[in-house]
């Protein structure tokens, strides 16, 4: 069994190897958040919650201490995308 865990919706499944291999590898997404049928494919359908951008952010150690107990179980990217999404509305 492999463990699985969608960085979207934070969906844990324990995965057959076999089932693993075949749709989940490589992929940070489970099947329900991924565009479109038949699997993710680079410019094809709308991707679920928008752009994918890679950041990496220094920041005193108390501060991730606080995170990650404020965020509980959701993943990182969730959290910070709450934050966000939250900021961008309020400053409109
Ligand atoms: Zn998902």
């Amino acid at each position: 069994m492999i463990r699985f865990i969608c960085k979207n919706c934070g969906k844990v499944l324990d995965l057959e190897d076999k089932i693993y291999q075949k749709a989940y590898k490589d992929h940070e997404l489970c099947l329900d958040c991924r565009p479109g049928r038949g699997g993710f494919r680079e410019g094809a359908g709308r991707p679920a919650i928008g752009m994918t951008k890679k950041v990496s952010i220094t920041l005193p150690k108390e501060i991730w201490g606080k995170i990650e107990k404020e965020k509980g179980k959701s993943s990182m990217s969730a959290f910070l995308r709450d934050i966000l999404v939250d900021w961008e509305e309020k400053r409109q």
